[in-house]
């Protein structure tokens, strides 16, 4: 019998950190990385989904992640989870959707190589009442360590996601550019200069240049 709870609390850096390396990642070093929100990207956003049951995979995805994985870059998830920090559900559920998601995505023959998860938030419970955590986007703290441990090119580097604050975490964050999916139409208002926005589209060729 698998002790979820030991297990999810194996991937816990601090109590609203949440990280999992699914696999050796010294190939990706140098190399660009696709990081990518979960909810409104990989699964659709229902709102604080509490089971794998909730998740509804967007199918639209996937082809970016075989991409990514045939040019050696690494995936890797960066998610806001204030649903655990407001009691919602428990790191150990998160997990169990997380496995979910990488069951549904190996189907396709994709992969998902890092996942970071960040429950603070300044409405969580304690301990996860912490407003503006260094790691919850629009901060850049958790695409900062996934792309430590990965070794990547941040200046390569992509972010696709649907909310403003995907693309702001993405700019302080050092890379080259976001896409966004959806239609928040506050989005395309974080481009700047140094840091184009530009919606998911037929086009992807260079999304990883
Ligand atoms: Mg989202």
């Amino acid at each position: 019998m698998t002790d979820q709870s030991t297990l999810a609390n194996n991937h816990l850096e601090e109590p609203g950190i949440w990280v999992r390396v699914n696999r050796p990642l010294s190939d990706f070093k140098g190399r660009p990385a696709l990081f990518l929100d979960r909810d409104g990207v990989i699964n659709a956003d229902t709102g604080y989904p509490d089971s794998p049951e909730k998740i509804i995979m967007i199918e639209r995805v996937v082809p970016l992640i075989r991409h990514a994985n045939r040019r050696g870059c690494a995936v890797i998830v960066v998610t806001n989870q204030s649903g655990v920090g407001r009691g919602f559900l428990s790191w150990e559920t998160f997990e169990a959707i997380t496995d979910h998601i990488d069951r549904r995505l190996a189907d396709y023959a994709v992969r998902i190589d890092i996942v970071l998860a960040c429950a603070y938030h300044r409405d969580g419970r304690p301990p996860f009442d912490i407003d503006d955590h260094p790691m919850r986007k629009p901060n850049p703290g958790m695409l900062l360590r996934g792309g430590a441990l990965a070794g990547s090119d941040m200046t390569a580097s992509t972010i696709v996601g649907d909310r403003p604050g995907d693309m702001i975490a993405g700019r302080r964050a050092g890379l080259k550019c976001g896409w966004f999916a959806g239609d928040d139409p506050a989005i395309a208002a974080t481009a700047d200069s140094t840091f184009p926005v530009r919606p998911l589209g037929s086009d992807n060729d260079d999304l990883l240049a």
